[in-house]
C-alpha cells in the first residue's frame, strides 16, 4: 500500500535526516553504535538511487567526547561540554566517512551556529558550498559548531538547527529520527489513552498543548524542539517526520509502513524562498541594460556586464530592486557589497578578477535568488 512515508520519501529530491546522540552513542558504554551507524549508510545508499540528495544532521560530539574523556555524568559546564565536542566531533566525523566509504560516497563536515543563517552573507556562502557539494554528490554532515558556541549547548537545539539546515539547502524532506515515533495527543508515558498523530497540517495551540513541555521524548530535546523545527520546515516547503531511530535501517523502515507522525509543508522550497525575497525591503537598486533584461526574463543569472548602474549601500545578501530599461524587474538577493557591485559593472567576468583584486563570483545575482 502506498504510505505518506512512500509518497514524500519517493518523490523527494533532497533529504535531511536528523540523528539525535542516543541513537549514535550507546547510554551504557558510551561507545559509538558503528553497526547501527553503518545500517544508516546503507539507507543514504538507497535514497540516493531513488534519486535524493542527502544532507545529515548528526548530534552525538558531547556525549561521544564525553566517554572519551572519562568526564562526569550529568550537565557539564560549558567549556567541558564544548572540550567534549572537540573531541567527539572528530571522531564522529571519521565514523561518517567510513560508513559512507564502501558504498563509495564522501562525506563532507559542516559546522555551523544559529546564527549562520541570521547573517545574510555568511546564510549566501553556506548555501551556496551546499549547493555545490550537493552537486559534486557529497553527502554533508552538519552538527552545531559546539566549540565556539557562546550559549548553553541546549540537547534538542539540533532539532532546529536540522529544519534551517533544510531551510537553506531548499530540501523537500526532513526526517527527525530520534526516540519517539511520532507526536502524540498526549504524554505516552503517562497517559495509556494517548494517540499517535499520522498527518498535521497545521501546528495550532492544540497541537502545541500535546507537545506539554520537555520530558516527552526522553533527553533528547524533547517534543516542543521538534515542534519549533516541524514550524520552521513547514513554512520553509518542507515536509517533516518525526521517526524512530533505534532499529537498524530506519529509513528503510519507514518505507516499509513504520509508524511516524508527518507535518505537511505549507508551500514549495522554491515559493517560500520566493515569498522570503519579496517579503524584504530593498536596501538599493541596480540597473541592467536590456540584453540583461531579456536573459533575466529567460531565467538566467545576473552578470556584472549587463548593469549599468548601481545605487544604495547594500551587503551581499541584502535585498536589491533589479530595474530594467522599462522599470522594475525584479527583487533579489546580491551577490556583491554595494561598493563591489559598482566596481565590476559592465565588465566581462574574465576582468573581475582584475577590478576587485581579488578572484569574484562570476554572477552579481544568481537566479535561485531572485523573484521576478
Ligand atoms: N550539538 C550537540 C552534540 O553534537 C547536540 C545538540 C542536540 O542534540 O540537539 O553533541
Amino acid at each position: 500500500m502506498e504510505t505518506l512515508s512512500n509518497t514524500l520519501i519517493g518523490t523527494a529530491k533532497r533529504i535531511v535526516i536528523k540523528i539525535g546522540s542516543a541513537l549514535l552513542v550507546d547510554a551504557e558504554s558510551g561507545d559509538l553504535r558503528r553497526d547501527w551507524l553503518a545500517g544508516l549508510a546503507s539507507d543514504v545508499a538507497m535514497l540516493r538511487d531513488m534519486g535524493a540528495a542527502v544532507v545529515i544532521v548528526s548530534s552525538g560530539s558531547i556525549a561521544l567526547g564525553r566517554s572519551v574523556l572519562g568526564l562526569e555524568s550529568g550537565p557539564l559546564p560549558l567549556e567541558r561540554a564544548q572540550a567534549a565536542a572537540a573531541v567527539g566531533q572528530i571522531r564522529l566525523a571519521r565514523a561518517y566517512q567510513e560508513v559512507l566509504a564502501p558504498h563509495n560516497i564522501e562525506a563532507a563536515q559542516i559546522l555551523v551556529t544559529l546564527e549562520d543563517s541570521e547573517d545574510r552573507r555568511r546564510y549566501l556562502n553556506s548555501r551556496a558550498t551546499f549547493e555545490t557539494l550537493l552537486d559534486l554528490g557529497v553527502v554533508p554532515i552538519v552538527n552545531e559548531n559546539d566549540t565556539v558556541a557562546t550559549d548553553e549547548i541546549r540537547y534538542g537545539d539540533n532539532d532546529r538547527l536540522a529544519a534551517q539546515v533544510a531551510s537553506m539547502a531548499g530540501a523537500d524532506v526532513l526526517v527527525l529520527l530520534s526516540d519517539v515515533d511520532g507526536l502524540y495527543t498526549a504524554n505516552p508515558r503517562e497517559n495509556s489513552d494517548a494517540k499517535r498523530l499520522d498527518l498535521v497540517s497545521e501546528i495550532t495551540p492544540e497541537v502545541e498543548s500535546m507537545a506539554g513541555g520537555a520530558g516527552t521524548a526522553g533527553g533528547s530535546g524533547g517534543m516542543v524542539t521538534k515542534l519549533l523545527a516541524a514550524k520552521a520546515a513547514m513554512h520553509a516547503g518542507c515536509a517533516m517526520a518525526i521517526a524512530k531511530g533505534e532499529g537498524a535501517r530506519p529509513i528503510r523502515a519507514m518505507l516499509d509502513g513504520a509508524p511516524v507522525t508527518w507535518f505537511r509543508a505549507t508551500t514549495t522550497p522554491g515559493q517560500a524562498r520566493k515569498r522570503w525575497i519579496s517579503g524584504m525591503k530593498p536596501k538599493g537598486r541596480i540597473v541592467v541594460d536590456a540584453g540583461a533584461a531579456a536573459a533575466l526574463g529567460q531565467g538566467k543569472s545576473l552578470l556584472p556586464a549587463g548593469v549599468i548602474e548601481v545605487s544604495g549601500d547594500f551587503h551581499r545578501g541584502e535585498t536589491v530592486e533589479i530595474l530594467g530599461p522599462d522599470g522594475p524587474l525584479a527583487k533579489a538577493l546580491a551577490g556583491y557589497d554595494a561598493t563591489e557591485a559598482r566596481a565590476i559593472m559592465g565588465c566581462q567576468s574574465r576582468e573581475i578578477e582584475s577590478r576587485l583584486g581579488h578572484s569574484g563570483r562570476a554572477v552579481m545575482v544568481h537566479r535561485d535568488d531572485m523573484v521576478m
